[in-house]
């Protein structure tokens, strides 16, 4: 699935606003093909590479891991720590970063590298592993699960949950878990439908729902009350949202995901 071009409409049980946010999402910037990436495993490691740091520093640390050899578990499983670390310091923080993928590799090779095998398993208990690994937390677990794996769990990341603050929708101030729940909730189990809806809410919020929302001409103005109401959408409508929005922003503008 990686890299297809998707147009999967919602279907009728969805959410109302989520599904006409999803829409006009869709119309505006057309399917994302995400995640971009040469194959699972590529995407397992860019997501750990991906934490705390933008993609142009990843795609760096990708090229340097592709030097010399596929982008293989197998292969990757050769370097020492000192020598993936080298490797990954266009990432940031890169003898974390050479640790943390050392334990993801670990956990693959426990599970024979056998991605179908991963695919079909509980995904609960699956999560549930990942998320054992030290250094994955959800939000890398469920990139893995999700865009390596196609297993549909929503990446919760602080775009979405920006956007759909301002939106009005959504478990105001959720925690990942609760955000997470909510969405599973009210959307269709569809790995394909996730992964496109997370991928346009993080274009979005790089061209328009900024820190400080570029609202006019925004596809989502007409379902936005923050953006109707704010004067061009620069002030979030409640003091509830003001602390949202600013929470959000703090964690950070340039998101760790492409
Ligand atoms: S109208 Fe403004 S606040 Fe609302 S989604 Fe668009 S950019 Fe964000």
């Amino acid at each position: 699935m990686i890299g297809e071009a998707r147009s999967c409409l919602p279907p009728a049980h969805q959410h109302p606003s989520l599904a006409e946010a999803y829409r006009r999402l869709l119309a505006a910037y057309g399917p994302q093909g995400w995640w971009p990436g040469d194959g699972p495993w590529e995407v397992m490691v860019g997501a750990v590479l991906t934490q705390h740091t933008a993609w142009r520093n990843v795609e760096r640390a990708l090229f340097n891991l592709k030097a010399d050899g596929p982008l293989t578990p197998e292969r990757l499983r050769t370097l020492s720590c000192e020598e993936l670390a080298e490797r990954l310091r266009p990432a940031g923080t890169f003898r974390v970063k050479a640790a943390r993928l050392q334990a993801l590799l670990s956990w693959c090779a426990r599970w024979d590298d056998d991605l179908d095998r991963m695919a079909h398993a509980s995904p609960e208990a699956l999560r549930e592993e990942l998320l054992a690994v030290p250094g994955i937390g959800p939000e890398t677990a469920d990139a893995i699960l999700l865009y390596a794996l196609g297993i549909p769990y929503f990446v919760v990341d602080a775009y979405a949950r920006r956007i759909f603050g301002r939106l009005g929708l959504g478990p105001a101030g959720g925690t990942y878990a609760v955000y997470q729940a909510w969405l599973h909730h009210e959307l269709p189990a569809s790995a394909e439908e996730h992964g496109e809806y997370h991928a346009l809410l993080v274009h979005h919020a790089k061209v328009a729902c900024r820190t400080v929302p570029r609202c006019a001409g925004c596809c989502l103005l007409p379902l936005c009350p923050t953006g109707q109401q704010g004067a061009g959408g620069a002030r979030p409508r409640s003091a509830s949202a003001r602390m949202e929005a600013a929470r959000i922003g703090m964690e950070r503008e340039e998101q760790p995901v492409p």
